[in-house]
């Protein structure tokens, strides 16, 4: 079924292009290539050397090869945290092909266990503000302020939902009520004290994925994996007790490549055809979010994939999101470089 949004706020939805070195790491190969087919003309645009001309193309920020994890994290995450603190829900997607950036960009380099390393991505930087500002606020109220935190840590591969707290446990559903708003049932919800918990729940999960990857057949660059964080704070004052919630979803997403259709066949066309029917879903409920945002009311499909639906109540409304479109700015990536290109350019 399909809802229909109130109005939003104008700038709840960002857009955030980061162009990942040519050559740097494993992943796509340039096959010694060192021809680019985009460059970044100022902060905020980028041109992409199509024939006859190139193209221009504008979003909120655009981030060079040379950006550093620290400063994405400041561009992208730090306001978004700050209006979870303030009872706010919020959700960063990386999107992009295999091989773009994503994992490096909410993680860090995919040998990374070390969350103190400087190339630590969005998410370990994420969990430590979070708890600087819960240290602070703390402190602050004179400690009657609490809060509570916990984690949860799932993936969706071909529509069905896995626990990657849980590694024995079968696929889950979604549910919806009113008090939880959508939630997925069955998940582990791991209670973290410190953003080194919150690190260890995140490795666990992230190893988790690897062996299922192999082991159970679920590639990781054709599921989307969401972590979430959902903070509670109370704050008793003159004997009236008054309770926030809000979540924070750090989503990195499935590969965003075409499939070759001639060599799919039966159950790997299945999967190309769910990840691109969740992508396009996804693509669908930030247009229409930005219509909203316009003024413009809009149905918005919230339950067409398991990803809008499991994050309904953190995109629209007055919740905060953040796209990452990561490209390779290799010449071979064109093709792929475009269409995020313009799956961002439909996000604004
Ligand atoms: P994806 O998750 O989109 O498939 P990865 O994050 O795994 O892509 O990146 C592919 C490879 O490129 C990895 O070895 C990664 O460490 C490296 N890489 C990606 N982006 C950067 C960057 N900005 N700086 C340095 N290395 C990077
Ligand atoms: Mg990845």
């Amino acid at each position: 079924s399909t809802l229909l949004a109130a109005s939003g706020d104008s700038d709840s939805i960002k857009v955030f292009v980061r162009v990942r070195p040519l050559t740097q790491g494993t992943g796509l190969t340039t096959d010694g290539d060192q021809s680019l087919c985009l460059n970044v003309s100022s902060p905020n645009t980028i041109r992409l050397l199509s024939k006859p001309e190139p193209r221009t193309f504008t979003y909120d920020h655009v981030a060079d090869m040379d950006t550093s994890q620290d400063s994405v994290f400041n561009s992208v995450a730090r306001n978004i945290v700050e209006s979870c603190m303030n009872g706010y829900n919020g959700t960063i997607f990386a999107y992009g092909q295999t091989g773009s950036g994503k994992t490096f960009t909410m993680l860090g380099p995919s040998e990374l266990d070390n969350f103190t390393d400087e190339l630590r991505g969005v998410i370990p930087r994420s969990f430590e503000y979070l708890f600087f500002l819960i240290g602070r606020e703390v402190e602050r109220s004179g400690k009657s302020k609490s809060f509570l935190c916990k984690c949860s840590f799932i993936e969706i591969y071909n529509e069905q939902i896995y626990d990657l707290l849980d590694s024995a446990s079968a696929s889950l559903f979604l549910r919806e009520n009113i008090k939880k708003g959508v939630f997925v049932e069955g998940a582990v919800e791991k209670f973290v004290n410190s953003a080194a918990e919150a690190y260890q729940v995140l490795s666990m999960g992230w190893r988790n994925r690897r062996v299922a990857s192999t082991s159970m057949n679920r590639e990781s660059s054709r599921s989307h994996a969401v972590f979430t964080m959902t903070l509670e704070s109370k704050e008793s004052r003159n004997e009236v007790v008054n309770i926030r919630r809000s979540q924070l979803n750090l989503v990195d997403l499935a590969g965003s490549e075409r499939q070759k259709d001639t060599h799919t066949e039966g159950s790997r066309l299945k999967e190309a055809s769910s990840i691109n029917r969740s992508l396009m879903c996804l693509g669908q409920v930030i247009m229409a979010l930005v219509d909203v945002s316009n003024g413009k009311s809009r149905h918005i499909c919230y339950r067409d994939s398991k990803l809008t639906f499991l994050l309904k109540d953190s995109l629209g409304g007055n919740a905060k999101t953040y796209i990452i479109a990561n490209v390779h700015p290799g010449s071979k990536c064109f093709g792929e470089t475009l269409s995020t290109l313009q799956f961002a350019q439909r996000a604004k």
